[in-house]
């Protein structure tokens, strides 16, 4: 992508109404637009990481085996009804009237819609276990929507909903997700720390939130320091060997960390030596329940057992906050002069920079590698913008991609150019005719 040709509405000074940086840095780079709220539009730049994320969110659903659907967003209330949850849901959900006097809901979460589609579609125990899950907008009308993204009342949600016939075999089904999260946030450069977690309206018995620490996050957090020692690294696992499964889970879950709403004080100082423990805000970026035959017993969602007989189904459902990744990541990983993308998220892998536009020689180097890396699939923005250097040094830093490639007349005379990791600030100097291989 040429920058020259980019729709990329930078802003030089912090927005006002941003109280924290992820919030500021959308703003300025222009990711997003507030359009109400806490309804955002997704600006290319924006859309683009909203996109990564969301990639590899749906590749390791599938690779524990979950199946992806789309349900629509706007749902008819009669089958809230049926689950009682109609009228405990409460302001949070924004209701609707057709043409016809219906009642209709914008989704604030897909579980009674899910458990009817599964009723219809499944009738034996044969057909079990099954995971189905879409990433679809939601929309809960928030009574403090802020942070941007991080509290919309519009956002992007991956919800995933497990269905067994017993409950040992749903234990397996929520390890897997367990498991899947850890390997889901790592790709993304996150540590989610799993802790114990309230099933609040959506009520169970098993529950674990995910959480990046962060300062700004909205949750206070106890945990023990040892969770920074383990291997987060991205795991080979066999979601079909059930104790491997449950090893991983048991092993994440041996440790203390508790959100305020779960901590026990008493239990902390035991369990985790002083030096150990660490006090901090944390940022909820995913959450996975198991309930039961919570919705499966008001929905009818039955099978034949073994026996012949009728049973409810056993089920959990698993949700990861997709757009509000967006804001956690860079709350996670910025700087003074802006955002620091991990490579797997970045909008661009490599930001190219001409430092003279106009000079033919210049151009003709960037137009050349440009041309390359497109041609290998590199993702890049080239700044091809008749701008000062410093101006475009000062907007790769801000929007952060994990590679810059500058190429002046200076460096040209001897035939290379200046490779600078963002993360690192290290600057190298790399021959130009090494410059794709380098990337592609
Ligand atoms: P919170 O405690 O932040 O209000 P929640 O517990 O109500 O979140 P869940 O019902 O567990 O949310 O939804 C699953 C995930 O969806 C959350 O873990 C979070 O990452 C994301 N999420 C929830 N509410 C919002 C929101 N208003 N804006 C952006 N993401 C959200
Ligand atoms: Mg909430
Ligand atoms: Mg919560
Ligand atoms: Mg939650």
């Amino acid at each position: 992508m040429r920058l020259s040709q980019y729709f990329m509405p930078i802003l030089r000074d912090d927005p006002k109404e941003a109280e924290i940086v992820s919030h500021k840095l959308m703003l300025r780079c222009g990711m997003i637009r507030q359009e109400a709220a806490g309804s955002y539009s997704w600006l290319p730049l924006g859309y683009r990481v909203l996109r990564k994320i969301e990639q590899i969110v749906r590749e390791e659903q599938n690779r524990a085996g979950a199946l992806e659907v789309l349900m629509p967003t706007i749902q008819p209330a009669d089958l809230w009804r049926k689950s009682g949850r109609y009228d405990a849901y409460g302001k949070e959900m924004l209701r609707i009237k057709d043409r016809h006097d219906r009642d209709m809901l914008y989704g604030p979460t897909n579980e009674e819609m899910i458990t009817d589609i599964f009723a219809q579609g499944v009738q034996s125990y044969k057909d079990l276990p099954r995971n189905l899950y879409h990433i679809q907008w939601k929309f809960r009308d928030e009574v403090r929507p802020r942070f941007g993204v991080m509290r919309g009342r519009e956002f992007l949600m991956k919800d995933a909903y497990s269905f067994d016939l017993t409950r040992e075999a749903g234990q397996h089904s929520y390890n897997k997700m367990f498991v899947s999260y850890l390997k889901t946030f790592a790709r993304m450069g996150l540590k989610a720390v799993p802790m114990r977690a309230e099933t609040g309206p959506i009520g169970g018995k098993d529950s674990h939130e995910f959480l990046i620490l962060a300062d700004t996050g909205e949750s206070e957090v106890f945990l023990d320091r040892a969770f920074h020692d383990m291997d987060w690294s991205t795991f080979e696992i066999d979601y079909d060997n059930v104790e491997a499964v449950a090893k991983v889970v048991d092993e994440f879950t041996s440790k203390y960390a508790a959100t305020s709403e779960m901590h026990d004080q008493a239990d902390y100082e035991t369990r985790v030596p002083a030096d150990r423990r660490v006090t901090g805000r944390g940022i909820e970026v995913g959450h996975i329940f198991f309930f039961g035959t919570k919705y499966s017993e008001p929905l009818g969602a039955v099978v034949q057992g073994p026996d012949g007989k009728m049973v409810p189904v056993q089920s959990g459902s698993y949700g990861i906050g997709v757009s509000r990744l967006v804001g956690g990541i860079i709350e996670a990983s910025h700087d003074a002069a802006g955002i620091i993308w991990p490579e797997p998220v970045a909008p661009f892998r490599v930001g190219l920079i001409n430092l003279k536009v106009g000079d033919a020689e210049t151009d003709a180097a960037c137009e050349k590698l440009y041309a390359a890396l497109e041609a290998k699939g590199v993702d890049v923005l080239y700044d091809d913008r008749d701008e000062r250097a410093g101006a475009k040094f000062g907007t790769m830093d801000l929007i952060g991609l994990p590679w810059q490639v500058i190429i002046g007349p200076r460096g040209l005379k001897d035939g290379i150019a200046e490779v600078k990791n963002r993360r690192t600030g290290e600057r190298e100097n790399v021959a130009l005719d090494q410059l794709l291989a380098r990337f592609a």
